[in-house]
């Protein structure tokens, strides 16, 4: 199994945005934008040689029960990815652990590995994961499931846009695992269905999105929850104030591991279609999917409306496409997700916000049919074409002048 280690973001300059009331930002609604330069969606990718990584240690070198290396076996990883390599022996030490990584480095495994381990040496161990969002607590879900096979560890995942019931009954069966996303966990709090006093690793994924989003409140709630004598692993693909104002409040000397990045977009070609008028700009959109050059890609568009209204065009057209927003069910969601994921369709329009944490080998074109409202976000959905060392492309809109 190919694995090409790399880190997005890490490094990348971060816009500012506003702090927005929390109810707005779950949805995919407006949001304050910036003025982006459209030479800034053109660049040519480098294809450089991948830059191989020797690690240090191989999985049998880390103090792992024999159950968590036949999972790894039975994963196909045979060797750590740098952050693996380097966050799992300090995490193993039971010290708090930094790992600056973006998606796609592995990080997952990096916290999910010492977490299972703790699990099985103590019968006191109790995890808490949070996640900015849905489909990321989701995939950190399925990772925990198939490295924790043969772990009893009675995971549940709490989130939003799946009912509530169900989630309550799993809470009564005491858990020793949790992970969700800030807004439900506080939520289960608030109900005194979750209480979190015995919760002893906590693992904070995407704190800087997370932040981003404006969670820093509950997530500020939740850890203080969190049992005093406690193991964290605060995990971000970059670095802020923000950041580490809340690593300084709630981390235990912790050690920092960075994964060096190369630029996000270095492997993806950029370039911009422009278009004058609304029909124009629909038949190039049509053009370009009937190039033959496009086999998978993901469509961004500002709204949930506007992302529903040209899923409904293309299917008229007879193109092969779902949609994800933050409008749809969970249910919804994970149904696109995975026929997008198992090319079932080819093409997927989503908003920046269901996009997020999108983890699909294999997409060819990120076209972003409107021009993202920050930069940050442009890197973000570019970062969606090119993974595993490919050369993807990335195609945006842009009107003409005048
Ligand atoms: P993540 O950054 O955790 O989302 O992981 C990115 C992708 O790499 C996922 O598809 C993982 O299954 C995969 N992966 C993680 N660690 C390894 C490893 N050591 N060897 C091979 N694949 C891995």
């Amino acid at each position: 199994m190919s694995y090409a280690y790399r880190s997005k973001r890490a490094g990348a300059s971060r816009s500012r945005r506003p702090n927005f009331p929390r109810n707005n930002q779950r949805k995919s609604g407006p949001r304050f934008g910036q003025y982006i330069d459209p030479s800034r969606f053109v660049a040519t990718a480098v294809v450089k040689e991948e830059e191989k990584y020797v690690p240090t240690n191989t999985f049998t070198d880390f103090a792992l029960d024999a159950v968590l290396q036949r999972n790894l076996s039975a994963k196909g990883y045979q060797l750590p990815s740098p952050i693996q390599d380097q966050a799992i022996p300090i995490s193993l030490a039971g010290k708090d652990v930094i790992g600056l990584a973006g998606t796609g480095t592995g990080k997952t495994a990096a916290f999910a590995l010492p977490v299972l381990q703790a699990l099985i040496t103590s019968q006191h161990a109790k995890a808490i994961i949070i996640a900015p969002t849905r489909e990321l607590a989701q995939q950190i879900d399925e990772e925990m499931r198939d490295l924790g096979r043969g772990v009893p560890m009675n995971s549940v995942l709490i989130i939003g846009g799946t009912g509530i019931g169900q989630q309550l009954g799993k809470l009564r069966s005491n858990p020793r695992v949790v992970i969700g996303t800030p807004g439900r966990i506080k939520d289960h709090m608030r109900r005194g269905s979750l209480r979190l006093a015995n919760f002893n690793l906590v693992v904070l994924d995407e704190v800087d999105r997370m932040l981003d989003m404006g969670f820093i409140n509950d997530v500020q709630s939740i850890l203080e929850e969190t049992a005093a004598q406690k193991q964290s692993f605060f995990f971000s693909a970059t670095m802020d104030a923000k950041v580490q104002s809340l690593i300084e409040k709630f981390g235990n000397e912790p050690v920092s591991v960075s994964i060096k990045a190369s630029s996000a977009s270095e492997n993806v070609h950029q370039d911009v279609v422009h278009y004058s008028g609304t029909s124009e700009k629909m038949e190039s959109l049509h053009d370009l999917l009937i190039s033959g050059k496009v086999s998978k890609a993901i469509v961004f568009d500002e709204t949930q409306r506007n992302v529903e209204k040209l899923h409904k065009e293309l299917l008229a057209r007879g193109f092969k496409t779902e949609s994800i927003h933050g409008g749809k069910t969970q249910g919804q969601r994970k149904r696109a997700l995975a026929s997008f994921k198992e090319n079932k369709v080819n093409i997927l329009i989503a908003t920046d916000v269901a996009a997020r944490g999108i983890d699909v080998a294999d997409i060819s074109h990120v076209i972003n049919y409107s021009v993202p409202k920050v930069y940050e976000d442009y890197i973000h959905r570019i970062g969606r074409a090119g993974r595993a060392g490919k050369v993807g492309h990335a195609l945006t809109f842009v009107k003409k002048e005048g």
